[in-house]
């Protein structure tokens, strides 16, 4: 008989996003003979009654994020989760085994916070495959970190080949998803090679690009049509890195004649971007583009190991402007190297630029394996002031812990409200107005709830007028 496993799906933030990873996860699973049962605590919370019905072999939860990644908020989101494998483990003894882009950024520090017997780090589909198919044995499971000899042995890792891997997104309740939570999610691709310093994508989703065929990413989209979903975010880290793979999907999907039944939005990196991509965007449906700016001070991007520069956002601006596309520039503040007068230049020529939003996060989050958490490193810990939270005993920095620049000194709030005051396309990760901040955001919530459809960013911004 099929060995069964049931995918738990344990995030719920609010407005709710669909667990695409561990969707992708389960119709791999399934397509190859597992019995795959669901249980998404956004519509029951009864865990034991999920435990009776389905009686599993294993079982399978995949936490997408560790904290809110947002300072000063810091949510941390792993005592909850605690107390979820801990309620499990008091009603049977099925394996359970932890993954998810959260999850894989610091499996190691995870694992042990948890006291968690299995967990997979990265590609989720094929590790977990594997890793039923030799139960008791996991040694040869690729991925797969468990307990051996007192301690945690992590096994190589290896990439999921999703080239043509084309998921129906049948298991989750995706139109509900999309009624809660205004979009539906596709990948065109995974992985990042980027080198930026604070970034945990390449950590999660790989070094390595690995591209899906246009075709079966127009397949996917066209899956959640069927289901009543039209309006998506795609989960690409920068959907125009490579260049000529962005410019093939929005091919593919004007080919198919999608661009004229879907809207989307992606996120794109400022550099690589021009007016002839940003017309096929529009050409293919997209409406909105959320770039990771960062700064608009060439030493601060520098100093994180970006590779565009401040003139590259004004040519982004062109690009959009000329296609009407809406765009966001999402900048982070306080990194290495960061003062006042960085702050003041890049706020004075975002201005200039005009983007429709411009969202300001100050702190970097440190995750460990990072280059930030290697200049933390050789800053030192003890008394360090460019460092904002708990490091732990054990420094594994498990907790929200930030960088910021210890330049920024004194009321750096009010020095932002300051700067940016009478503009509205200013959106702040901290404070009560102009929230950016999803998680548990009213506004936006509310604002889906009438029935506004679109990127988070975007939403706020139709809300305000
Ligand atoms: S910030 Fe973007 S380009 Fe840089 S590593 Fe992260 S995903 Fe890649």
């Amino acid at each position: 008989m099929a060995a069964k496993v049931l995918l738990l799906n344990v995030n719920t933030l609010s407005p709710p996003v669909a667990p695409v990873g561990l969707e992708y996860v389960g119709e791999h699973l399934r397509k190859n003979g597992i019995n795959v049962e669901i249980g998404d605590l956004n519509f029951s919370g009864d865990i034991k009654k999920t435990l009776r019905e389905n009686r599993p072999d294993f079982i399978g939860i995949s936490i997408r994020n560790t904290d809110d990644c947002s300072f000063p908020s810091s949510s941390f989101f792993l005592p909850r989760i605690r107390d979820i494998y801990r309620e499990i483990k008091s009603y049977t003894d099925t394996p359970v085994v932890f993954g998810g882009a959260g999850f894989s950024v610091m499996p190691l520090e995870v694992m042990e916070y948890l006291d968690a017997d299995y967990g997979i780090c990265g590609d989720g589909e094929g590790a977990m495959l594997k890793f039923i198919n030799s139960f008791p044995d996991p040694e040869n499971v690729e991925n797969l970190i468990y307990r051996k000899n007192g301690g945690y042995i992590i096994n190589p890792r290896k990439y999921f080949p999703v080239e043509n891997f084309s998921p129906r997104r049948n298991l989750f309740d995706n139109p509900a998803y999309f009624r809660m939570g205004g979009m539906g999610s596709v990948e065109t691709k995974r992985g990042c090679m980027g080198k930026c310093i604070y970034c945990a994508d390449p950590l999660c989703r790989g070094e390595k690009i690995r591209l899906r065929s246009p075709s079966s990413a127009a397949e996917e989209f066209e899956a959640l049509m069927e289901k009543g979903v039209d309006c998506f975010h795609l989960l690409d880290s920068e959907f125009n890195i490579p260049y000529g793979h962005a410019i093939d999907v929005c091919r593919e999907l004007i080919k198919k004649g999608l661009n004229r039944k879907i809207s989307w939005y992606a996120y794109c990196s400022p550099e690589r971007f021009d007016s002839y991509l940003a017309g096929m965007m529009k050409e293919a449906g997209c409406k909105g583009i959320n770039f990771g700016s960062d700064s608009a001070s060439d030493s601060v991007l520098e100093n994180l190991g970006r590779l565009h520069r401040a003139e590259d956002l004004k040519n982004t601006g062109k690009a959009c402007r000329e296609a009407e596309l809406v765009f966001m520039f999402d900048m982070l503040i306080g990194g290495p190297g960061e003062n006042r007068k960085t702050v003041k230049d890049t706020i004075e020529r975002v201005k200039e630029i005009k983007p429709d939003v411009a969202g300001i996060a100050l702190g970097l989050r440190i995750y460990p394996g990072t280059p930030l958490h290697g200049i933390v490193k050789k800053e030192g810990f003890k008394e360090n002031r460019n460092i904002k939270g708990d490091v732990g005993k054990s420094r594994g920095f498990l907790k929200p812990v930030f960088y910021i620049s210890s330049e920024l000194r004194g009321d750096i709030f009010s020095f932002f409200q300051e700067i940016t005051a009478g503009d509205e396309r200013f959106m702040f990760s901290f404070g009560q107005s102009k929230n950016y901040n999803y998680n548990e955001n009213r506004v936006l919530s509310e604002e889906i709830d009438k029935g506004a459809r679109g990127a988070f960013w975007d939403i706020l911004r139709r809300s305000r007028k």
